[in-house]
């Protein structure tokens, strides 16, 4: 029986994955997106993933991890919707059907509670989605030399006769 290893060269020295670079560790998801939502750089867990509410820093102070390659965009907000929607709804529910509060006195209670809810969570969210695109090495988290050469290779040129 003969096993053979998805990891690393195979035995005539060829990679035969050449998204991963030899010697370079894979990318745990979970530890990964614990350091993102905990607004830590992914890969030391240790720098700060943002200069300020919602910017991420340039690269990580303490491990010099470039974090500018993350492509967040609106997925972030996206998910603090759909998280602080799946929360509040189903308590608004709840404590409308079993207080008599006024409509208005119920809408000056929950309006700012959700805005609150959806402003603490939007860092740390944007932090995991930027881990998880770390993890995955995802646009320029992934191996950039291998990036480069796909565009570094000029275009064949076709002689005139
Ligand atoms: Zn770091």
């Amino acid at each position: 029986m003969t096993i053979v290893s998805h990891h690393g060269p195979s035995q005539d020295g060829t990679n035969q994955f050449p998204d991963r670079l030899p010697g370079k560790a894979d990318r745990a998801l979970a530890p990964s997106l614990r350091r993102g939502f905990l607004c830590r750089c992914p890969n030391c867990g240790r720098g700060r993933l943002f200069g300020r509410f919602l910017k991420t820093v340039p690269s990580c102070a303490t491990c010099g991890e470039i974090m500018d390659h993350h492509r967040a965009d609106d997925a972030p907000p996206y998910f603090t919707m759909l998280l602080v929607g799946h929360i509040t709804i189903p308590v608004i529910l709840a404590v409308q059907m079993r207080t008599t509060l006024s409509d208005m006195a119920f809408l000056a209670i929950c309006l700012p509670l959700s805005g609150f809810l959806a402003l603490a969570l939007l860092q740390p969210i944007k932090g995991a989605t930027v881990a998880l695109q770390w993890a995955l090495r995802m646009h320029g988290f992934g191996d950039n030399s291998t990036e480069m050469t796909e565009f570094a290779e000029p275009p064949e040129t076709i002689e005139p006769h």
